[in-house]
C-alpha cells in the first residue's frame, strides 16, 4: 500500500501552466524527495497529490485505484504541515485527536491512537500541555503526530522544518528518517534545501519550472548529473 502514480499530471491557473506535465512513479515504502528552487512547482504537485487542488490535466493512481477526481479524504493521504498550524487553545493530545474526532472516531479508538502516536514521537508527558508551552521540535512532532493518527497510505511533508533553526533541523531530519524507519509508510517530502534531499532521500525528483529534470538516488544523482542544472543544484562536482 502507498504506491502513487502521477500520468501526464498538469495543473494551469488562469493561463500560466505551472506544471507542464509531470510522469512519475512512486512505489510504496519509499521516502521521496521533491527539490526544486522557489517556484518550481513543488507544492503545487503535493497538493495535486492531496487532492488540495484540481488537476487540469492528466491521472493520480494510488495502489492502482484512478484517484484524479477523488476528494482529499478519499485518498488516504496525511498533509503534514508546518507546526503553527496548530490549535493553539487546545491541548497537545486534542490537536492530535483532531482529526480522528472531526471522524467522528469512538472515544476509546481516539485515545489508543493518540496514545501510540506520542509514544512514537517522545509526546507521552505533553499531552496535556497547550502548543504555546512548547519546543519547536515538539510543536513540530506535534504536527506530524495529528498526521500519524490517521494511519495514511503516506504522509505528504510540505517544507516542513523551514521555520525551525538550523540546529533544530538537523534533529528533526534525523527524527522523521526515524519515523519512516519505523513505519516503513510511503513518505513524499517537499524542500528546497539540497542537503535535506540527498540525506533523507531514498529517490529524489528534481523540478524546474514544473517539469522533472531527473529522477534517481541521492548517489545517482551526485554521481551521474542528467544536466548542469541538476548538477549545480545538487552540488555535484560533474
Ligand atoms: P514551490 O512550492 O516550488 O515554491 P509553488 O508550487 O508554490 O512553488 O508555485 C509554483 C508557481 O505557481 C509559482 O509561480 C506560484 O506563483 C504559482 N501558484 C501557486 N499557487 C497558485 C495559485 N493558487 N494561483 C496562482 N498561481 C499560483
Ligand atoms: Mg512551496
Amino acid at each position: 500500500m502507498g504506491s502513487i502514480t502521477l500520468k501526464n499530471v498538469r495543473k494551469a491557473f488562469g493561463d500560466v501552466e505551472v506544471i507542464p506535465g509531470v510522469d512519475l512513479e512512486i512505489h510504496e515504502g519509499e521516502f521521496v524527495v521533491f527539490v526544486g528552487p522557489s517556484g518550481c512547482g513543488k507544492s503545487t504537485l503535493l497538493r495535486l497529490i492531496a487532492g488540495l487542488e484540481d488537476v487540469s490535466g492528466g491521472q493520480i493512481m494510488i495502489d492502482g485505484k484512478d484517484v484524479t477526481d477523488a476528494g482529499p479524504a478519499k485518498r488516504g493521504l496525511a498533509m503534514v504541515f508546518q507546526s503553527y498550524a496548530l490549535y493553539p487553545h487546545m491541548t497537545v493530545g486534542k490537536n492530535i485527536a483532531f482529526p480522528l474526532k472531526m471522524a467522528k472516531m469512538p472515544e476509546a479508538e481516539q485515545k489508543k491512537r493518540v496514545d501510540h502516536a506520542a509514544s512514537i514521537l517522545n509526546l507521552t508527558d505533553y499531552l496535556e500541555r497547550k502548543p504555546g508551552q512548547l519546543s519547536g521540535g515538539q510543536r513540530q512532532r506535534v504536527a506530524i503526530g495529528r498526521a500519524i493518527v490517521r494511519e495514511p497510505e503516506a504522509f505528504l511533508f510540505d517544507e516542513p522544518l523551514s521555520n525551525l533553526d538550523a540546529a533544530l533541523r538537523v534533529n528533526m531530519r534525523v527524527e522523521i528518517s526515524e519515523l519512516h524507519n519505523s513505519l516503513k509508510t510511503t513518505m513524499i517530502y517537499v524542500t528546497h534545501d539540497q542537503v535535506e534531499a540527498m540525506t533523507m532521500a531514498d529517490k529524489i525528483v528534481v523540478l524546474r519550472a514544473g517539469l522533472v529534470e531527473q529522477v534517481g538516488s541521492p548517489m545517482e544523482l551526485y554521481s551521474r548529473p542528467a544536466n548542469r542544472f541538476v548538477g549545480g543544484f545538487i552540488g555535484s562536482p560533474n
